[in-house]
């Protein structure tokens, strides 16, 4: 079997069937064992630096935080322990506060996560994608009234009578792909990205089109190339902010790039002896925690 991708299979059991269970949640949040990672407007805690370090709090100190209006989410157990999202983004500050003072920061998940491990980035992962679709859905898309946390986290409630629709926690399918011809792929580059990098072509599957569809509209629309023999690699919850990645092979049945200007600043054909290394190949490649890296390395030990 592969082995997973960062932020994939992080040994999480989620216990859905507990999630309305009231007087089980209550004493898995007062164990001694349980951990409660605090998130704030879709960042994580984190004690920064060369190897930065994700900060957790016991439940006698999240206690103090919820009684002090802090939304609490249960997210599940791995090895018998339970875990909780303590939401602070009610506060303004919440790094000052007496608690989480002096011990961390709230930050981007994007400037961490490669240095986690697999089970704490899954955690933080999870962690991000989850309060950022409660912070995106505060009232309801149907009527307008304000909405409920329920389903300790898992779901919220239009809080009308005449209403009361339950919103579900959303994913949104992207694919990301690496297009082959022989021995050369083709990569892009964005122009807000840093200098020098080039990665795979991804876009968002739209409505009513099969993931293969949108492997080959995509690569047409962002690099001018028309692509068969689509195949899939894996997949990759990335909460940049609420995608999960499904990452495939295409092979190219046309070579001229025309690269799309709305999409991409460049895209041009790599060999496979430019991408092992050797100094012409690309300057930066993909984040080391995203499956776009993988496609490509993946791809390169093929040979
Ligand atoms: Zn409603």
């Amino acid at each position: 079997m592969k082995t997973p991708n960062h932020y994939a299979s992080f040994g999480l059991e989620r216990m859905a069937e507990r999630r309305n269970d009231t007087e089980w949640l209550d004493a898995m949040f007062r164990a001694e064992t349980t951990v409660i990672w605090p998130l704030w407007r879709a960042k994580n805690f984190v004690r920064p630096g060369e190897e930065p370090q994700a900060v957790t709090l016991t439940s006698r100190e999240a206690r103090t935080l919820v009684d002090a209006g802090a939304e609490l989410l249960f997210v599940g157990l791995t090895h018998s322990v339970a875990h909780f999202l303590i939401d602070l983004s009610h506060m303004d500050e919440p790094s000052r506060s007496p608690i989480l003072g002096g011990r961390g920061e709230f930050v981007e998940l994007r400037s961490v996560g490669s240095f986690m491990s697999r089970e704490t980035g899954g955690m933080l992962a999870y962690g991000k994608a989850i309060t950022y679709w409660h912070s995106r859905h505060l009232f309801c898309g149907v009527c307008g009234a304000p909405t409920e946390m329920r389903e300790a986290g898992h779901q919220r409630v239009c809080l009308s009578p005449d209403c009361g629709i339950s919103h579900f926690p959303r994913t949104d399918p992207a694919v990301i792909m690496l297009v082959s011809s022989g021995d050369r792929v083709v990569l892009g580059r964005k122009a807000e990205w840093v200098e020098g990098m080039y990665s795979t072509l991804a876009g968002f599957v739209e409505p009513g089109e099969s993931l293969e569809e949108a492997v080959a509209r995509e690569v047409e629309e962002e690099v001018g190339i028309k692509v068969a023999n689509v195949r899939y690699h894996s997949s990759q919850p990335w909460p940049f902010p609420s995608s999960l990645m499904l990452g495939f092979y295409a092979d190219a049945l046309t070579e001229d790039i025309n690269p799309s200007m709305d999409e991409l600043e460049d895209a041009r054909w790599f060999t496979r002896a430019e991408l092992a290394g050797g100094g012409a190949g690309i300057d930066r490649r993909p984040r080391s925690d995203s499956i776009a890296r993988r496609l490509i390395a993946e791809w390169v030990d093929q040979e």
